[in-house]
């Protein structure tokens, strides 16, 4: 579904994405490990051309990513992406917040946008929520309105960049809650995270990246028991 081949972004002298090549299939859910600084972000941001890239060619569902125009926000629609710091827009309530992309993007009528989107609260828990602005709920509740809205796309895949690392420890469980609950659904899912309680659960497959290279991919249980390479290895005794 996700086909990344022979990609390769500098951030000026800095080699960030070094000749990265990674497919992610229908259903599959991915997690993406790695020590800061190792290009996660970068490449989960190249994946939905937030972040260009000097070559390579990235391709959702067989059709290859635009650089820019009306192709671009098409492609990008089915990419939902879900960010550390939540961003909800600020000034809209937590419904308008689930609304305004499948209004704005897909067409959608009003009332079948407050419809669905009303679901999908209720799906994530929050669904008594709705008329309220994003700074009134807890981050736990807010980045679970970001999945939702992610959701409202209808997106074929969706990204989520540590989804839960900004958020009181309290609140991880109700987050990774819902992620486990669409692993299971058999949504296409790209995860940055170091919850690997959630990789151990719900990942089909470890990307491990460290200095712009994808270092290894395994199955987490492989990943977890017997790394193959020293970066990894040293990863995982700091981590455990
Ligand atoms: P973390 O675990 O800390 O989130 P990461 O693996 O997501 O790290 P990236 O955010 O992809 O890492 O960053 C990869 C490298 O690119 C880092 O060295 C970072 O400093 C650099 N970088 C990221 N964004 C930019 C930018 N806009 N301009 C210049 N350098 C950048
Ligand atoms: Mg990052």
């Amino acid at each position: 579904l996700v086909v990344v081949t022979d990609v390769n972004k500098h951030f000026g002298e800095l080699h960030v994405l070094k000749n990265i090549n990674a497919q992610v299939n229908r259903g599959e859910v991915v997690v993406v490990i790695g020590p800061s600084g190792s290009g996660k972000s970068t490449l989960c941001r190249a994946i939905n051309r937030l972040e260009t890239i000097d070559d390579g060619v990235i391709s959702i569902d067989g059709q290859v990513l635009p650089a820019e125009g009306k192709a671009l926000a098409h492609l990008r629609a089915d990419v939902g992406m879900v960010f550390q710091s939540f961003n909800l827009f600020a000034h809209k309530t937590v419904l308008e917040n689930v609304t305004l992309g499948p209004i704005k993007v897909r067409g959608v009528s009003r009332r079948e946008a407050e419809a669905r989107a009303m679901q999908l609260l209720e799906r994530v828990g929050v669904a008594n929520q709705a008329k309220k602005m994003p700074a009134q709920l807890s981050g736990g509740q807010q980045q679970r309105v970001a999945i939702a809205r992610a959701l409202a796309m209808d997106p074929k895949v969706i990204l989520l960049d540590e989804p839960t690392s900004a958020l009181d420890p309290e609140m991880i469980n109700e987050v990774l809650e819902v992620m486990i609950d669409l692993a299971n659904d058999g949504m296409t899912m790209i995860v940055v995270t170091h919850e690997m309680g959630f990789a151990r659960k719900a990942a089909d497959r470890v990307i491990f990246m460290a200095d712009g290279e994808i270092v290894e991919e395994a199955t987490p249980e492989e990943f977890f028991t017997t790394p193959r390479s020293t970066r990894a290895k040293d990863f995982l005794s700091k981590l455990l």
